[in-house]
């Protein structure tokens, strides 16, 4: 799970991280006001999990209340690589003396955490590391092993730092892996880290991702809510599952993994059809989690008729079947729908959808749903004299 700027400075600044002063914003009213509380000079930044936000005009320095509102105005509603902008982070403006990068994540390979420092920040790191490799330091650790103040203090004295400035930097590092590991972090980015008069280091932006595996760990984080594109999307953003609609499709495509839902999108691509969404109902399926994604499936533009191809290793088949129920009976589903299941509890998911009259593709490929479905929507249509 990838949390917004002001959630992971949150988490930094308990793990010691000093972050500006700050506050969100959801309008320019509130904009104006949390700029004024900072006495009129700040910086007011879109929340959104992608994009570069600098590059794209949605982080502005302004002077005043006033400014701070016409700010907000502007960047508020901006389309950020696909996602739009809804809420904003007002805070303090620092006075950067200079631009440094700090940054861990998961080098595979290695098969453990790498830290990334860097004496010139601001820009992409892999940028740096291509024109000025000798101002990029880096530390393999495993969780294992503490990471000692020491060995942090000599990396970050390799990139060149002194004074007080190595120091300051020196207590970022290991506030940054103390909160990465502690939170179950894959990343944990501070880019820019400033230093700003007196040789004081602030994180001015803030990039953490949990992973998804160890949420039950973090029950008690509770991330900001930004606005979803439409209902559909903050339907599955509640439910939980990854959801993509895409424009001109008629199967609504239900799969149990990201790696299936592609493999079905696929099939049916090949087979001459085309997929109306991309819908990933993950792990620990309910029967809840099932119904809504059959009504967000079911109410997604285009769709005429419902492919569900999961598989019950976590998940159980007879639950995924009650939910398939479950959203046929309370939300007047009418468009065809397939159902290809197999695994856990498999026997009594079958025998519910059966006996509910649905098609059950029980030892079959992909390749059959995907043929069945397409020709239940085409018989489907003929029964309607060809008009939809
Ligand atoms: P990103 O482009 O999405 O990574 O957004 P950042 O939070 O990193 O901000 C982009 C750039 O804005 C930073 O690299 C800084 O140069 C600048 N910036 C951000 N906060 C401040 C601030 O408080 N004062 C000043 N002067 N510049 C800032
Ligand atoms: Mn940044």
């Amino acid at each position: 799970m990838k949390l917004i700027e002001k959630d992971g400075k949150d988490i930094f600044k308990r793990f010691g991280i000093p972050v500006p002063q700050g506050r969100l914003a959801h309008d320019p009213d509130q904009a104006a006001a949390a700029a004024a509380e900072l006495g009129g000079r700040a910086v007011v930044k879109a929340q959104v999990l992608r994009g570069k936000r600098g590059k794209a005009g949605a982080v502005r320095l302004v002077g005043s209340p006033e400014e701070a509102r016409q700010a907000a105005a502007a960047i508020l509603g901006m389309d950020l690589g696909g996602e739009r902008v809804t809420v904003l982070l007002v805070e303090e403006r620092l006075d950067i003396a200079k631009e440094l990068y700090a940054g861990i994540t998961i080098d595979p390979g290695r098969g453990s955490a790498v830290l990334i420092f860097s004496a010139r920040g601001g820009m992409d790191i892999e940028e740096v590391a291509a024109t000025a490799p000798e101002a990029v330091v880096s530390l393999p650790f495993d969780g294992v092993e503490p990471v000692r103040r020491h060995d942090l203090y000599a990396l970050v004295k390799r990139a060149g730092l002194t004074g007080p400035e190595l120091v300051a930097v020196t207590g970022v590092l290991l506030g940054l892996v103390q909160g990465f590991t502690a939170m179950d972090a894959t990343t944990a980015e501070i880019n820019p880290l400033v230093i700003v008069a007196g040789g004081r280091a602030v994180a001015a932006d803030a990039k953490l991702v949990i992973d998804d595996s160890a949420l039950f760990r973090h029950k008690d984080l509770t991330p900001t809510e930004t606005e979803p594109q439409g209902p559909l999307e903050k339907a599955a953003w509640k439910a939980g599952v990854a959801y993509v609609p895409l424009a001109g499709g008629e199967v609504g495509v239900i799969a149990g993994g990201a790696g299936l839902a592609l493999a079905t999108m696929d099939t049916i691509s090949t087979l001459g059809s085309r997929p109306a969404d991309f819908l990933d109902v993950g792990g620990g399926v309910s029967v809840d989690r099932m119904a809504a994604s059959m009504r967000i499936v079911a109410g997604t533009p285009g769709v005429r008729g419902i492919l569900v191809n999961v598989f019950g290793g976590i998940n159980n088949c007879e639950l995924m079947a009650r939910g398939v129920l479950k959203a046929l009976d309370e939300d007047h589903i009418e468009v065809p729908v397939v159902v290809k299941m197999r695994g856990h509890s498999q026997d009594e998911g079958w025998a519910l959808l059966e006996a509910a009259g649905i098609d059950v593709i029980k030892k079959g490929t992909t390749e059959e749903a995907v043929r069945l479905i397409i020709q239940e929507i085409s018989e489907r249509n003929e029964d309607h004299g060809g008009l939809r």
